[in-house]
């Protein structure tokens, strides 16, 4: 019998349970689902979100993987007690959420849409016409599972999207850079910037200072990647010196972001609170059940972290 433990939120456990063992029934593959096992060394997967106790991975001897439910898996890399394989979560539901929440406030900025939501002041004005999406720059940064899906879904809608990753990629109406200077011939002109690349040292302060500057004057920054993607003093000053129009946040170096930081009461800071897109259990569990019952049936893992490369 293979024992899957269950190691997230007690929350986490009433939303999966049903979706885990029907995921599991469907496969027609007997598992012993649980939250708690009198011997770790009986464990052959762990399915896994750091908001819970379990931090020592050493006595899952026999485990063979760990599933994340996170896309984002910074907080459990460094894990020097993980030896076992680290999967990241891959969930079309994650991808779409993603997509959606990107391309509407994309829009919403490509549009202008503030300036009437925010203008309800019986004041008639003019129109001012946003060019088409076909004559604005996007920049993309990050093509993986959600970088990917946000570029195309832009692309599909006519804008010029360049896209960035560390390795070579070739995306339909994207044009697609890697490397240093990859980094700044996407970012070159762009009128809104995208971040959904991982944090990782490599990532660190991607957007800064230099990197800001070459972006199109009045540029959005919309960031749903994570917050140490941003230097958030280069970010201040890009705001307040007029180079940057306006900075959508979803995600912070410390989360809940502070009720003091300066983010929230800026004119042009908009604060969501890392709720771009969530794993949804529906989906994801599917997925979970997906990689254990293949990897069972002799397939490779999916989805593997790198740890060298850190996510
Ligand atoms: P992913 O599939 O691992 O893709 C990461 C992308 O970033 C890849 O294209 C990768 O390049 C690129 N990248 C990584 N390091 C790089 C570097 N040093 N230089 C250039 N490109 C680099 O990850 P994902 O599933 O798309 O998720 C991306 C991130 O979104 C997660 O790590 C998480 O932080 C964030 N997230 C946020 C939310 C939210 O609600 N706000 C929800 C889920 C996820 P390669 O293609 O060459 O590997």
């Amino acid at each position: 019998m293979t024992t899957v433990l269950f190691a997230a939120r007690d929350a986490q456990w009433v939303e999966y349970e049903p979706h885990l063992r029907a995921g599991f029934a469907a496969e027609g593959v007997d598992v012993q689902l649980t939250t708690e096992v009198a011997d770790p060394a009986t464990v052959d997967y762990i399915i896994y979100s750091p908001a819970n106790a379990l931090q020592d991975f050493r006595p899952y001897t026999n485990a063979k993987a760990v599933l994340s439910l996170w896309a984002g898996v910074e907080e459990i890399v460094g894990n020097t007690t993980l030896t076992q394989p680290l999967c990241r979560m891959v969930d079309p539901g994650l991808t779409e959420g993603m997509v959606e929440w990107v391309v509407g406030h994309a829009m919403r900025h490509h549009l202008g849409m503030d300036t009437h939501i925010h203008g309800q002041d019986g004041a008639w004005r003019g129109l001012v016409a946003p060019p088409l999406a076909r004559n604005r720059k996007v920049a993309v940064l990050g093509l993986g599972a959600l970088g990917a899906a946000c570029a195309e879904a832009l692309a599909a809608l006519r804008f010029q999207v360049a896209g960035w990753s560390r390795r070579e990629k070739q995306i339909d109406g994207v044009t697609c850079f890697s490397g240093d200077d990859g980094l700044k011939k996407a970012l070159s002109g762009a009128e809104i910037c995208i971040l959904l690349t991982p944090s990782t040292p490599a990532t660190e302060n991607l957007l800064n200072a230099q990197t800001l500057s070459l972006l199109a004057e009045e540029a959005y920054v919309i960031n749903p990647g994570r917050g140490p993607l941003i230097d958030d003093d280069a970010l201040l000053s890009a705001l307040d010196s007029g180079q940057l129009a306006h900075a959508t946040l979803d995600v912070f170096r410390v989360e809940p972001l502070p009720v003091d930081h300066p983010f929230w009461a800026h004119p042009k800071v908009i604060v969501t609170p890392h709720i771009a897109s969530v794993t949804r259990a529906e989906t994801a569990a599917l997925s979970v059940v997906e990689n254990i019952v293949g990897h069972l049936r002799g397939e490779p893992l999916r989805n593997l972290v790198d740890r060298d490369a850190g996510y």
